[in-house]
């Protein structure tokens, strides 16, 4: 199947017909049709999903005309279209591609539309984990020394609305999905900077075979010329074998195999003059060193001063509700990792501080997922853990099997299943000492107490600032 690209120019879409498959909830398709109505267009949306599901964005759109909506229909034809934008959560086999590439209709997305039109200077990152960390992490150490600079891509902002703001010297930072990056491919385009993080299999039921995901991934570098550089990470063989016509510069913890930034317990050392950097992140965590390795080399890049870089990473305290730093009170550092929703998700948490004396709140909704390893490593690792929620009770009683009769061995302290999130957060503020880590990562969903992970952190947040400025208001 053959897609004809789209090149646009700004004044290309007065009174063109332009359909956008895939509204979602994520700020993308509301940007692209608010881009396209400002420019002119006459826009279909077409979304499989009901309008009451996407009320939100519809909600964004209440002052667009000339916008026609297709919602809730499972097989919808397209209609008489110049252009279809398609988001990318729609998979490539997806019928509408199909008719578009059968009817020579160009298709284009959101991201293409932007990087056409981008004067600045991209740094596009990729990879299989640690993505958004790296990302955010390049933007914050970008903003800390002073420079111009803007944040967007796959992290959840789309960048079309600032479309004018943007000049030539700017640093663009964009997180890149292996589906954007699949539809950079049909512009034959690749960022300046490019960094990817690691590499292993993910989206199967998108991309249907390996090959095709990392022949996506793989358009990060395909396009790049020889004033380009590609920032790898010489721990993941696989990257190895990535070809760029730009420079390389590698990352890693193998001295022998001479990366260009070492990664080490203690330190950073850059090869080019010996340079050790030593920064004290606020994200815990090895796999955060790793990122912030790749942030370095791809600032370096940039033209960083060292001094700027260690500042800028010093100041980053993580994304919201991922290992975020929230703040210390009575020398307990409390984290906010509201977003680890599974058991496996809450478990890399716990390594991530496992040199911590560390008090942790823990369970929520019941996913009928199996918590049995979860349980058992919160024993093996934590001074107390605080039960919450439905599967707080589950969590108890798989405590017990895995005690069984031996009374006598020292356990953590775990709690009783607390009654609400206010008892579990004082319980566990009562049994911390200074030093220790306070901890909020459930492993489970949020919906018995909470609308969504976002509304457990926010309250996460709230009961640390309560605490925090009650020594003050007294
Ligand atoms: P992505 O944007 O690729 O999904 P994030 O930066 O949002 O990645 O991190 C999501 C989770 O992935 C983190 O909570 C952590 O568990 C894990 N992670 C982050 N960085 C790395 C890394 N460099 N290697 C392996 N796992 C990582």
């Amino acid at each position: 199947m053959r897609i004809l690209p789209y090149f646009i120019q700004n004044e290309d879409l007065v009174g063109k017909h332009v359909a956008v498959l895939g509204l979602g909830k994520f700020g993308g398709g509301v940007a692209t049709v608010r881009f396209l109505v400002e420019r002119g267009a006459r826009v279909t949306v077409i979304d499989a999903k009901p309008a009451q599901a996407l009320q939100a964005s519809l909600q964004e759109l209440k002052d667009c005309s000339d916008v026609t909506f297709q919602l809730g229909d499972q097989s919808p034809g397209l209609p008489d279209t110049d252009l279809l934008v398609v988001n990318p959560a729609i998979p490539p086999g997806h019928a509408l591609l199909r008719e578009a590439a059968r009817q020579q209709i160009p298709v284009t997305s959101e991201i293409e539309l932007f990087w056409q039109l981008n004067p600045g200077r991209v740094i596009g990152v990729t990879g299989s984990n640690g993505k958004s960390t790296t990302t955010a992490m390049i933007h914050c150490i970008l903003k800390a020394a002073g420079k111009r600079c803007w944040l967007g891509g796959n992290i959840g902002i789309s960048l079309l609305p600032v479309l004018e703001q943007v000049q030539s010297e700017d640093w663009v930072v964009l997180e890149l999905s292996s589906f954007q990056l699949d539809a950079l491919n049909r512009i034959h385009v690749s960022p300046k900077i490019a960094v990817v993080t690691n590499f292993s299999p993910n989206h199967l039921d998108w991309h249907q075979t390996l090959a095709h995901y990392r022949q996506a991934k793989q358009t990060i570098l395909r396009w790049q010329t020889g004033s380009d550089v590609a920032v790898l990470n010489q721990d993941d063989p696989e990257l190895h074998t990535w070809h760029t016509r730009g420079n390389i510069l590698d990352f890693g913890t193998h001295a022998e195999l001479d990366p260009d930034l070492v990664v080490d317990q203690e330190q950073f050392l850059f090869k080019e003059k010996m340079v050790s950097l030593t920064p004290r992140l606020k994200v815990p965590g090895a796999h955060n060193r790793t990122n912030a390795a790749a942030a370095m080399l791809a600032c370096r890049v940039a033209g960083i001063a060292h001094h700027d870089l260690k500042r800028g990473l010093e100041s980053f305290t993580g994304l919201p509700h991922r290992l975020e730093f929230i703040g210390e009170y009575q020398q307990r550092k409390f984290y906010n990792d509201s977003l680890a929703t599974t058991p496996e998700s809450a478990i890399c948490a716990l390594k991530a501080f496992q040199d911590d004396p560390l008090i942790l709140l823990a369970g929520g909704s019941n996913k009928q997922v199996d918590l049995t390893e979860f349980v058992a490593q919160l024993q093996s690792q934590t001074k107390a853990t605080a039960l919450m929620g439905q599967t707080g009770k589950l969590m108890h009683d798989s405590l017990q099997v895995q005690r069984g009769s031996d009374q006598n061995k020292k356990y953590a302290l775990i709690s009783q299943p607390q009654a609400t999130f206010e008892a579990a957060f004082d319980w566990a503020f009562q049994q911390s000492a200074p030093g220790d880590v306070i901890l909020l990562s459930p492993g489970c969903a949020s919906y018995d107490w909470f609308s969504s992970f976002v509304e457990r952190g926010e309250r996460f947040i709230a009961l640390f600032r309560r605490l925090s400025t009650h020594d003050e208001s007294d």
